[in-house]
């Protein structure tokens, strides 16, 4: 058997019921195997694979916090601190009902590969909670923070784990975490991004996962023959990488023209208002019926169903396994041209083949959405040196990363004899620097 199978087969076995990790490691091992079997030997004597599906360390606690009724509750909450070979371990927090270890651990394992194809000295890692904060008062959110960071602040810091938001983890949330981490820590330092401007946050940050999204799909058309402005855009989400990458799309020329969120879905063929998207789901936190009530010209549809939409680019940006096989056959049977990810791995594997088979442009999240991570790395800078950049600054600095970002995973593609397919680019070219890294710092 090769080695990426014993692996994988290891993976599933000391793993179980944890599909979401299987499927990460599933995409990455093999895409990886044009480069493990040509070093196969010394990455066998290494146990290199078996330590790069492992861990570093994994912590798992409980969160108990009092709602406004004073009755008690319990969250489950998890740090996957998976390898630090190229820098602290960096990765956001995820708070949502369907938060488990598994879905933690695919998270942790994609920063890796993302991390390092950012250019940027930073290790990966991810965490989070089952604990969901909508409906809940902001009293009920910060008691659950403050318990959260009691028990997360012993095990991370400025240099050795920086976690950020995700789903369910804004401006709000990384706001009373911080203010608890100094509380107990006694310490004013940049050990969370995605802070608020007043208290060490970067301009652009908010907005750079969308941006990204949108600077990396501009490149990808640009050097395939097609120019962004004018193509329509269907988006999943409405949450904030969605709504950035709405507003940058829109900036650069083309229609988005569909929004979701977990109960519905938006098509307004005008174009989505960004103004009205925004006042709904970052002021008022509604639903999008919210939206659809405002805007004559949109249509609100209950379920799923963005896909469905003939449009020239799909960009998921919502969670994961949320573009399944019959959505790439409807979007290729519409003509799409490409589809790129905002989201961690929202399209499945057999969606992912099918798209690749067919022709269309894909790029995988681990590249496409690294502008966040690459923007919380900025952050860190700017928290390192007590200096804040202006937006522009910011903004040119993430528009280079994500081009980089695009030309690395082409050229590792085509290096590889797999020119055109950026999901076996973007493993490649993010595995050889943490292989080279892991390497040299022998066994640990
Ligand atoms: P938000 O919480 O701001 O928004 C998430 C959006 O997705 C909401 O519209 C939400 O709808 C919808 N959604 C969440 N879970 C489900 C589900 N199970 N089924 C259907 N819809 C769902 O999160 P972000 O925008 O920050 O994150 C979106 C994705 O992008 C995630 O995969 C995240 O890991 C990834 N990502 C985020 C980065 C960032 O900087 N924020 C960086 C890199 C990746 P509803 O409001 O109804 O729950």
């Amino acid at each position: 058997m090769s080695y990426v199978d014993e692996v994988f087969d290891m993976v599933v076995e000391k793993n179980p019921a944890q599909p979401e990790f299987h499927q990460a490691v599933k995409e990455v091992l093999d895409s990886l195997r044009i480069v493990i079997e040509e070093n196969e030997e010394a990455y066998r004597k290494d146990a290199l694979l078996e330590r790069l599906v492992t861990p570093e360390r994994q912590l798992l606690f409980r969160v108990p916090w009092v709602d406004d009724k004073g009755q008690v509750h319990v969250n489950n909450a998890f740090r996957v601190q998976f390898n630090s070979a190229i820098g602290p371990y960096k990765g956001g927090l995820r708070l949502h009902p369907s938060v488990n270890l598994g879905i933690i651990k695919f998270l942790g394992f994609e920063q890796i590969f993302k991390n390092s194809l950012t250019g940027l000295p930073i290790g990966g890692g991810k965490g989070g909670s089952d604990f969901d904060p909508k409906g809940k008062s902001d009293r009920e959110v910060m008691a659950f923070c403050q318990s959260f960071m009691t028990e997360l602040n012993k095990y991370i810091g400025a240099d050795t784990d920086v976690p950020a938001g995700d789903i369910g983890t804004g401006a709000r949330e990384i706001g009373y975490m911080f203010g608890q981490y100094k509380r107990i820590r006694g310490v004013y330092e940049g050990v969370l991004t995605g802070k608020g401007l007043s208290y060490g946050g970067s301009l652009a940050r908010t907005e750079a996962t969308g941006y990204g999204l949108l600077y990396l799909t501009e490149e990808m058309l640009k050097c395939n023959g097609h120019d962004i402005a004018g193509k329509t855009v269907a988006v999943s989400g409405s949450g904030n990488v969605a709504i950035y990458a709405t507003q940058k799309a829109q900036q650069l020329g083309a229609k988005v023209v569909t929004v979701s969120d977990s109960t519905g879905w938006i098509y307004d063929p005008e174009g989505i208002d960004v103004a009205l998207l925004k006042e709904v789901k970052e002021v008022k936190r509604a639903r999008l019926t919210e939206y659809a009530a405002n805007r004559p010209s949109a249509e609100y549809h209950e379920g799923k169903g963005v896909w469905t939409v003939k449009v020239d680019i799909a960009l998921p940006c919502a969670t994961q396994n949320e573009l399944h096989l019959e959505d790439a056959k409807a979007l290729v049977a519409n003509g799409v041209i490409a589809v790129a990810e905002g989201a961690n791995m929202p399209t499945t594997l057999e969606a992912t083949e099918y798209l690749l088979e067919n022709g269309v442009l894909f790029a995988p999240g681990k590249a496409a959405n690294a502008g966040g991570v690459a923007t919380s790395a900025l952050e860190m800078s700017q928290n390192s040196e007590r200096l804040s950049w202006t937006f522009e600054e910011v903004d040119s600095k993430l528009k280079g990363i994500m081009v980089n970002i695009f030309h690395n995973m082409d050229d590792a593609a085509k290096k590889y004899g797999k020119e055109g397919n950026y999901v076996v680019g973007a493993n490649i070219a993010g595995f050889l620097k943490v292989v080279d890294a892991m390497t040299a710092q022998g066994i640990v």
